[in-house]
């Protein structure tokens, strides 16, 4: 309660010893100036006693102004605040024309508590007044509002949950209070899943998913734990007390398991998961920032190591984090810098060794790091939406050199590019930046064939069956790669429009020598086969794998054992401008043979 330098709405009076210019006597001025204010104007005598209150104590307080005259002012004032009340009022009268500032209940006459602000003015030393003035105004909505903006300002619209400045505070006071090791725990969890039901289904279904997910999340914990959401699809739990590191993975089980049951919106089913990272005090230099972050962490680790439900935060993550970020920063110049190239590498007609196309395979040859290949970086460009740019740049480079290429093709077929595209650009924009990838190389779609991997298509059947026939339309062709991987249900295959099956390595790896993956690479080939699609077998480095695909009847293939991923020099020198006039039955490429000095040597 700081004395108030400027009461803003006091009744202003000050002691005038002249005649005032109006001519009116002091106490009729002082009079029309209190009937002036919507504010209540009482006048207290030293005995604390009312003096005077003004018309508005009627209506904003409910009381008889004339009724009140006489009585004790403490009988209004709420007793937590009586004693500091009592202060102002002897400062009021130590300090004859001080003014001070005080917020109490007062006692409304229909029995309940108002918020109520005085404005404390001490003129005991005017003869006109003779008494501490007190203006008084309820202050109730305005604490109502103020209470309404400190709740938005501290929760999350949506869901209602505590957002991010809050559940920051929050951990803040648990780890001051709570300095013990292993006192205080976060749960930072990432939906997996939300943002295509998101883009799918629309915002208001992902509003409302979110919000289901919220009362779930809520549900999972004791009413003394927070939950917040962070922003997204982020949310986090805060636990604090003796052993909450022992039930943090509990709970990790429970939001897991509740989490991922199904969800109904809309008349339909929608699943989605959640990674969960966490993060206990250690007892020594804990602080919010850092535990949330170090929450944050495990929960990135936790998304990268599926199927692992949560994972403990250890120190060796920071480390791993640092270099992350840092990559990031330097992946978003890298395109402008000119440090990003792409590789290629032949694919070969398994049959007599001639070269049909190439797969087109990105290379960042970072400053310091040195060549660095795909695993590296394309992960990274997926999460943090580089790799639309990146991959539109991948689709012209490669186009270009596509097209340079094809001046060697054979009338009637073409030689063939494929492109890898990650999950995240099969967008319907994919469609229009290889149209005009193609359109501006001038290169025939037919001799594009764009790799997808086959988990994109049973996570996202809908969405991919239209663009896949839009980019079929346009004439360019379709490979799913890593084939065999992951998926035992292929009823998709013959759905889908694709053209060609790859054969992952894993597959290869194992050729030559009887083994189940000999027969499962059989069995895809046979599958292939009968449903009219081209193979390349992925990966061969050994002339056992060779000569064992090529006795299946694979026709294509790649591999070490033909030629390393090299830059375009390199595929020019193998072509070396030897073309080998061979019409292809298969629309796939035109075929060129491989020349004597060239890195090829075919086992035989
Ligand atoms: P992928 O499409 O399955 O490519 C084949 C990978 O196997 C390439 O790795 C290639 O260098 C490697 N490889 C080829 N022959 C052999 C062999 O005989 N033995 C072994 N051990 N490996 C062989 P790379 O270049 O590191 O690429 C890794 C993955 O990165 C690719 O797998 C592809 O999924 C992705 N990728 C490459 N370029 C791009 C791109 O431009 N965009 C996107 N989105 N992804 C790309
Ligand atoms: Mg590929
Ligand atoms: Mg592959």
């Amino acid at each position: 309660m700081a004395p108030s330098p400027t009461p803003r709405r006091s009744v202003r009076v000050r002691r005038r010893q002249e005649a005032l210019p109006s001519g009116l006597p002091v106490e009729q001025l002082l009079l029309a100036a209190v009937a002036g204010t919507s504010d209540v104007v009482l006048v207290v005598g030293r005995d604390r006693a009312i003096r005077y209150a003004s018309a508005p104590l009627a209506t904003q307080f409910g009381y008889d102004p004339a009724a009140m005259v006489g009585r004790s002012l403490s009988w209004l004032v709420h007793a937590d605040q009586e004693a500091q009340f009592d202060a102002v009022l002897t400062q009021a009268e130590l300090r004859p024309g001080s003014s001070q500032r005080i917020e109490f209940g007062m006692w409304h006459a229909q029995e309940r508590w108002v918020i109520t602000e005085a404005i404390v003015t001490s003129m005991l030393d005017d003869p006109a007044v003779q008494g501490i003035v007190l203006n008084l105004r309820d202050v109730s909505d305005r604490r109502d509002l103020e209470a309404a903006l400190r709740h938005q300002a501290f929760h999350d619209a949506l869901t209602g949950l505590a957002n991010r400045v809050l559940f920051t505070e929050r951990v803040a006071h648990a780890v001051t209070t709570n300095p013990d090791e292993g006192s205080v725990a976060v749960l930072f969890c990432d939906l997996d899943g939300f943002k295509s039901v998101n883009d799918t289904q629309g915002h208001a279904i992902g509003d409302r998913l979110l919000c289901l997910v919220a009362e779930r999340m809520a549900r999972c914990v004791r009413a003394s734990d927070t939950v917040a959401r962070l922003g997204g699809d982020e949310f986090a739990v805060l636990l604090e007390g003796q052993g909450v590191a022992a039930s943090a993975e509990l709970i990790a089980e429970t939001i897991f398991r509740t989490i991922a049951a199904p969800y109904m919106l809309d008349g339909r089913e929608v699943t989605i998961g959640v990674s969960i990272g966490i993060a206990v005090t250690t007892g020594v230099g804990d602080t919010a920032d850092g535990l949330l972050r170090n929450a944050d962490l495990a929960m990135y680790k936790s998304k990268a190591s599926h199927p692992h439900r949560w994972v403990h935060f250890e120190s060796q993550m920071h480390a791993a984090l640092l270099d992350r970020v840092q990559l990031v920063g330097e992946l978003r110049h890298a395109l402008a810098r000119h440090e990003l190239t792409v590789y290629y590498q032949p694919t070969v007609e398994l049959a007599d060794g001639r070269i049909v196309g190439t797969e087109a395979l990105l290379r960042w040859h970072h400053p310091r790091r040195g060549e660095l290949t795909p695993d590296h970086f394309v992960g990274l460009a997926e999460d943090n939406g580089l790799i639309t740019e990146i991959g539109e740049w991948v689709l012209r480079e490669t186009c270009r050199q596509a097209a340079l290429w094809q001046q060697w093709a054979p009338e009637g077929s073409l030689f063939s590019m494929a492109v890898n595209v990650s999950a995240r650009q099969l967008t319907p924009d994919l469609v229009q930046a290889v149209r005009s990838a193609v359109d501006a190389a001038g290169l025939p779609p037919a001799a594009l064939m764009l790799e997808i991997t086959e988990s994109v298509l049973i996570e996202r059947t809908g969405d991919m069956m239209a663009l896949m026939q839009q980019l079929k339309s346009f004439g360019v062709r379709l490979a799913l790669d890593d084939f065999g991987t992951g998926y035992s249900s292929l009823s998709y295959l013959s759905r889908f429009p694709v053209d060609c099956l790859k054969i992952d390595r894993s597959f290869v790896k194992a050729l030559g020598s009887p083994s189940s993956e000999t027969e499962l690479a059989r069995t895809i080939l046979r599958l292939s086969e009968s449903l009219g699609l081209a193979t390349i077998a992925e990966g061969i480095e050994t002339p056992a794998q060779y000569a064992a695909l090529r006795d299946m009847g694979c026709r294509y293939g790649q591999g070490f054992i033909f030629a390393r991923p090299l830059p375009p020099h390199g595929i020019d020198e193998m072509l070396g401008g030897r073309l080998f006039a061979h019409a292809s039955p298969v629309p796939m490429h035109a075929t060129y043979e491989v020349p004597r000095q060239s890195a090829v040597r075919l086992p035989r």
